[in-house]
């Protein structure tokens, strides 16, 4: 199951993804049919839910929008050792855990604007999971793969020099376009088992991690936030970054790119 959100004779749609039929010389993958409703507690069966038909348009030519519509973004600081080291951490004891408004939120392709108040603005190329279902107080050997509609190529882009500042973290993950998110939703990855996180600025390779470096799984980390507060269908979990983040600049080109889901690729630029 793939699906997008895009943008559609001036309105937004959630759209099935399926690849180009090869008969037709058409490899690609395609947007083939605009659901009727927001993916969620659909049991991963995307393509059970009402839909109409629709002419195909091909993913790399659709408006796309950020695939998920959360009530709250919830991000993993310092979840793999490597990363922790890097920036002078300690592994920490238990998931150490922060928000990203839905304000910050960016589509695939959009520029990521860096504010005059920060110095150093870093990427940071993360697995993202989508919530499908409520999901409060989830049981010490609970399965929670029922909770997982799918995974998504997540930026968690940060003011490095204000987080330091400020100790607390709302205002360097927390400017407008600082989580770019896509380019669609996937499931049929298994982060337990290994997924592949990369990041390239310019076309040149700066992270390479790998889910299986997580410290603290998945199931860990979802059981964990579900003691704390209920997570919603749509909400995003971002699962950390692996080592090599550094700061980018005007003009410099970030992507994001996870064997299954796709390259999630933005410009960044100076906030006029
Ligand atoms: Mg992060």
């Amino acid at each position: 199951m793939k699906y997008c959100r895009f943008q559609l004779n001036g309105s937004a749609h959630y759209g099935l993804v399926e690849p180009g039929a090869s008969s037709s010389g058409n490899n690609e993958d395609n947007i083939t049919r605009l659901l009727l409703q927001p993916p969620q507690d659909s049991d991963g069966d995307v393509e059970g839910l009402p839909s109409r038909r629709m002419d195909h348009i091909p993913l790399a030519q659709a408006s796309l929008l950020p695939p998920v519509e959360p009530s709250k973004i919830v991000c993993v600081g310092r979840n793999y050792r490597e990363h922790a080291a890097e920036l002078g951490h300690d592994v920490p004891r238990e998931p150490l855990l922060f928000f990203k408004p839905p304000s910050s939120l960016l589509p695939p392709r959009a520029t990521i604007l860096r504010p005059q108040v920060s110095e150093r603005t870093d990427y940071e190329g993360e697995l993202g999971v989508v919530i499908s279902r409520h999901c409060s107080r989830l049981s010490e050997n609970e399965d929670v793969r029922p909770y997982i509609l799918g995974y998504t190529c997540v930026n968690d882009f940060t003011a490095r020099d204000l987080q330091n500042k400020d100790g607390q973290w709302a205002r360097a993950k927390g400017f407008d376009t600082f989580c770019p998110v896509g380019p669609i939703v996937a499931d049929g990855l298994d982060p337990w088992a290994g997924v592949q996180v990369e990041t390239r600025v310019n076309g040149e390779v700066r992270q390479s991690g790998n889910t299986r470096d997580f410290i603290f799984a998945l199931d860990v980390v979802i059981r964990y936030i579900s003691q704390i507060m209920t997570l919603e269908p749509g909400d995003l979990i971002a699962t950390g970054t692996p080592k090599g983040v550094a700061p980018v600049v005007a003009g410099d080109v970030v992507e994001v790119s996870i064997p299954g889901i796709g390259v999630l690729r933005n410009p960044v630029a100076d906030r006029p």
